[in-house]
């Protein structure tokens, strides 16, 4: 039967690369639903729409046709057909992906198409996001919410990015999980039912290894 686990939690806390690693070792596909987030908001900005505008925001969020490939060794997100994977980590999108997220008309448009992918999913699926658990599949057989200090998430996401600086990267992270976390539609929250795992002093092999045993508990 297909298995359906939910990872939620803040930025750096390992949430990519723990639900790819876990999909492959189970043979599940994968979603990032921070990447097609991280779509719109680019089609917003290239599309010349006002990110402070909710209402502009809102008129235009149907337009988009925003698709993911669900391979967890290889995944895809493509804009009107053109591939987004470089554009949606730049940082404009960055600094700009809570603004376009808070707005309800996208939500409900993103977490249908979320939820049609992972009905699709014939031996199932990892789900990554912030709000997985509680919105998008409540009904999720695993719910694993991860978290970490903000020191340890910032290292993590200043290795990541070419150049950056950690004092920066830290604020930035900090003031975006804010905004994800106080916004008024589908929050950035622990389900009741989540298993917290705190990755602080962990390492990805553990942190994988943990998820692992407990899908297959
Ligand atoms: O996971 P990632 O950092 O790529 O997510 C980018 C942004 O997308 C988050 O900061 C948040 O604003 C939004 N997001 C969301 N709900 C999700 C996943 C991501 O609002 N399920």
């Amino acid at each position: 039967e297909s298995v359906i686990v939910a990872i939620d939690g803040p930025s750096g806390t390992g949430k990519s690369s723990t639900s790819k690693a876990v999909a492959s070792a189970l043979g599940l596909s994968y979603l990032d639903t921070g990447a097609q987030y991280r779509a719109i908001t680019w089609w917003m900005i290239t599309n010349g729409i006002d990110v402070a505008d909710p209402d502009a925001i809102a008129s235009a969020s149907g337009k988009p046709v925003i698709e993911s490939g669900t391979d967890p060794s290889a995944p895809t997100i493509t804009v009107d057909g053109l591939d987004a994977s470089g554009p949606i980590r730049a940082q404009d999108v960055t600094s700009k992906v809570s603004a376009v997220s808070a707005v309800p008309e996208v939500r409900t448009r993103i977490t249908e198409l979320q939820r049609s992918i992972a009905k699709a999913a014939e031996k199932g699926i990892v789900v990554e996001g912030r709000d997985i658990g509680t919105t998008v599949l409540p009904d999720a057989d695993l719910k694993i919410f991860l978290t970490a200090s903000p020191e340890a998430r910032a290292a993590r996401r200043s290795g990541e990015i070419k150049g950056s600086d950690l004092t920066t990267t830290r604020e930035a992270l900090i003031k975006r999980d804010a905004a994800d976390s106080s916004r008024k539609t589908s929050p950035l929250a622990k389900a009741d039912d989540a298993v917290e795992v705190d990755t602080t002093d962990l390492t990805l092999p553990q942190v994988i290894e943990c998820v692992v045993t407990l899908v297959e508990e």
